[in-house]
């Protein structure tokens, strides 16, 4: 700061005090915008199309060989890209499962990109927090003292538990799968194809789990599911007997605490008794399920997730921090580390200085840059206490409830999955029309509710069926926005079963 840059010397930051006062005034502009933005959200559509002009506006652009300054580029945020997100942080978005995030978790995560750190590990107070957040959610999930590293999503936590699982469970078969892979070399004795299970409802991530760490698709064996969309146990246990007669290596079950499709949850107790008597790695998937671990009136439906060996969770659903925050939970921190840990000179612990402690975090996954994603969960678990979060949890299983109970009152709606957590599939079924006509109706029925703006429910089908798919895991809906929801529905229906009524809607 003392000694003025040459005009030469380039830079990033600001260059002088005006600049800084400039920047300033914008940053605080920008903070108050989304503020505004966050506030506005209720009388807002919960989705609007973008424009051709916006679409234009924002493909095939020349590279921006010179700059337009930070007020320009700002300026076509404001108009180009703010209005038109996906809706996820509205009161009336159920698609997919999408976290809303939070004003404080936003400000968590300018702060923490301001502060900027390297998360590999090293000895600074981030690494600390980050330390403390992972040992909250082992202490508040029923694994104490696990190792743990936060991660962009649910799909990179289970897929670096599988990982875990794998080089843990090939060396008890003597086969070290971080020298060897999973090859067969000359020299060596050609390995038995290892398979993992999981119910026919387990989540995309494990195919490309099982791609990507060679195991190949066809080494995930899915389980069929009973009635309530849950493992069956007993074919579990038949088909690991089959496999092992036929020569193959069994490593891993993974159960699912809260499956994307339906919000099921596997008898977790059962699978883990499997695991114990099959000696097999018991990995759970509690992608959105797992918080529901924070509750205690809710925990029984997720008891015996605490027996996993290792958890994969989301933050950014039921969490309701802003995208991208995952963990990843180890029981045994040994296991973990010896998964992972890949020494290198230029990465080297010291015994004083910056580098005490080695880098830890890069040595329980994949990454070795790693941003500040903790600072949102600690700022915000301090700020809200982890009860308030348990009852938002509450609240939106009792709203999905109160959905359950409004479908189940309409003739003309049907419900077309058990909903035992905070997903309801449903759809409108109009009196004489065919399979496929109700499909294509209720196709048409979603797409209405999203263009105009009324609700994002999303999709999904259900033994062949069409269904409209409310995933809850908004801590801004209120009960009246489902009412409205199923209001809406049954007009639209209405409007669709009889196209002569179609005038009469505006
Ligand atoms: C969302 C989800 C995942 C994947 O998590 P991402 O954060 O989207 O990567 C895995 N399993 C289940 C059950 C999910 O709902």
């Amino acid at each position: 700061m003392t000694t003025p840059r040459a005009p030469h010397e380039e830079t990033f930051d600001p260059r002088t005090p005006e600049e800084w006062a400039a920047f300033r005034t914008l940053a605080v502009r920008m903070v108050d915008d989304m503020l505004t933005h966050l506030a506005d959200l209720p009388a807002q559509p919960t989705w609007r199309p973008m424009p051709d002009a916006v679409r234009a506006a924002l493909a095939g652009q020349p590279v921006p060989r010179a700059g337009i300054g930070a007020e320009a580029a700002y300026a076509d945020f404001v108009a180009q890209v703010m209005p038109y997100p996906n809706g996820n942080l509205h009161p009336r978005f159920w698609g997919w499962v999408e976290g809303t995030g939070t004003p404080l978790g936003m400000m968590a995560d300018m702060l923490a990109a301001g502060l900027n750190p390297h998360l590999a590990g090293f000895d600074h107070a981030p690494a600390l927090v980050e330390h403390q957040v992972v040992a909250w959610m082992g202490e508040l999930l029923g694994m104490p003292g696990a190792s743990g590293v936060l991660l962009p999503g649910g799909t990179m936590a289970s897929t670096i538990g599988l990982a875990v699982a794998r080089h843990a469970k090939a060396r008890e078969l003597g086969r070290d799968t971080r020298a060897l892979g999973m090859q067969a070399w000359p020299d060596a004795a050609a390995p038995a194809p290892m398979v993992f299970y999981g119910s026919s409802e387990t989540h995309g991530w494990a195919r490309k789990a099982a791609e990507l760490m060679g195991l190949g698709d066809r080494a995930f064996r899915r389980v069929p599911v009973d009635a309530e969309y849950r493992i069956d146990v007993r074919a579990l246990r038949a088909m690991i007997a089959e496999d092992r007669a036929a020569g193959l290596a069994p490593f891993c079950v993974v159960g699912t605490a809260g499956t994307v499709n339906t919000g099921a949850t596997d008898d977790l107790t059962a699978v883990a008794d499997v695991c114990r008597d099959e000696g097999l790695w018991f990995h759970v998937d509690g992608a959105f399920g797992a918080l529901v671990h924070l509750s205690e009136t809710l925990r029984p439906i997720v008891a015996g997730m605490e027996r996993a060996d290792s958890l994969g969770f989301d933050l950014h659903k039921w969490g309701s921090l802003p995208i991208e925050c995952a963990c990843v939970l180890v029981r045994d921190p040994a296991l973990h580390h010896a998964a992972f840990a890949a020494p290198a000179s230029y990465l080297a612990s010291m015994t004083r200085g910056l580098a005490v402690g080695g880098l830890p975090f890069a040595d329980r996954g994949l990454d070795l840059t790693r941003g500040f994603k903790a600072l949102k969960a600690w700022m915000s678990l301090r700020a809200d206490g982890v009860d308030k979060l348990a009852r938002l949890i509450e609240q939106n299983v009792a709203q999905t409830r109160h959905l359950v109970a409004r479908i189940a009152a309409h003739p003309e709606l049907e419900l077309l999955a058990p909903a035992p957590l905070n997903i309801a599939c449903f759809r409108y079924v109009p009196d004489g029309m065919s399979e496929p006509e109700r499909d294509a109706l209720n196709e048409e029925l979603l797409l209405r509710l999203q263009e105009r703006g009324i609700a994002v429910p999303s999709s999904t089908v259900l033994h062949g069926r069409f269904a409209l798919r409310v995933a809850n895991v908004n801590h801004r809906t209120r009960r009246a926005d489902l009412d409205a929801l199923v209001d809406a529905v049954l007009l639209i229906g209405a409007e669709l079963a009889r196209p002569s009524a179609v005038e009469a809607i505006p």
